[in-house]
């Protein structure tokens, strides 16, 4: 199997995000979980969409982003039956800068005073690399819609990633975080249920906290 591991170093501009994400939102770093929710929100909607505009199957109707903390393996997985990602969209959309609005964050958030970066969360949006404020290691595992194929994408956020074929018995994405040392709080359900209560506003999908295990 390990001939089939691919390593890519990731753009520059993913680095300094990386390393601001990290750092300098140390005290906010609860927002990881809406991130990761939005994305797995995003991906159901554009399912549901693709499906009314093509042949591609339908998001299940009880469809839900699943949020399963395991104490033992300290890990803390975000799940969808999203449109998931092909090879190539896990290597453009988690392993560089596609979106301006990222780039123009981090532009933003270089120069920005301590105080004024809570607030530019809110107006940007951190993305997908505020995972690594909670996790030393990611590993995402997607199968596009229409697709057979899984991929998983594994980085420890330190300028590269992985690439190798994964398991996924149907179409959408699991994001399993490897939980900090300092950030077992959010392996705690009723920590992660109050999270998800806080920002039922920006939630729009169902959400399931399922305790310990997949
Ligand atoms: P944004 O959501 O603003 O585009 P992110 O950093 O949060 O920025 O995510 C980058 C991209 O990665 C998304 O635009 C999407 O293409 C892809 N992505 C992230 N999470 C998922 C997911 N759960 N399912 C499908 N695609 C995803
Ligand atoms: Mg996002």
């Amino acid at each position: 199997m390990s001939e089939t591991i691919e390593r890519h170093e990731f753009g520059a501009e993913v680095g300094r995000l990386l390393d601001l994400v990290v750092h300098a939102l140390y005290s906010d770093r609860e927002i990881f979980l809406r991130e990761l929710v939005a994305n797995a929100a995003d991906a159901m909607d554009r399912r549901r969409f693709e499906a009314l505009t093509s042949e591609s199957s339908a998001l299940p109707p009880d469809a839900k982003v699943r949020i399963a903390p395991d104490k033992e393996a300290r890990t803390l997985t975000i799940s969808d039956a999203g449109i998931g990602m092909a090879k190539d969209d896990l290597a453009s959309s988690l392993g560089t800068i596609a979106r301006s609005g990222t780039r123009a964050f981090s532009q933003t958030l270089e120069s920005a005073k301590a105080e004024d970066r809570p607030s530019l969360i809110g107006q940007f949006g951190v993305g997908f690399y505020s995972a690594f404020m909670v996790a030393d290691r990611v590993t995402v595992t997607s199968r596009k819609v229409g697709s057979d194929e899984a991929w998983t994408w594994a980085s420890e956020g330190q300028g590269s990633y992985t690439l190798e074929p994964g398991t996924r018995a149907e179409p959408g994405t699991d994001i399993v975080l490897h939980i900090k040392e300092d950030a077992d709080e959010y392996l705690e359900p009723y920590r992660l249920d109050h999270l998800v209560r806080k920002w039922a506003d920006f939630i729009t999908v169902p959400v399931a906290i399922v305790r310990d295990g997949k």
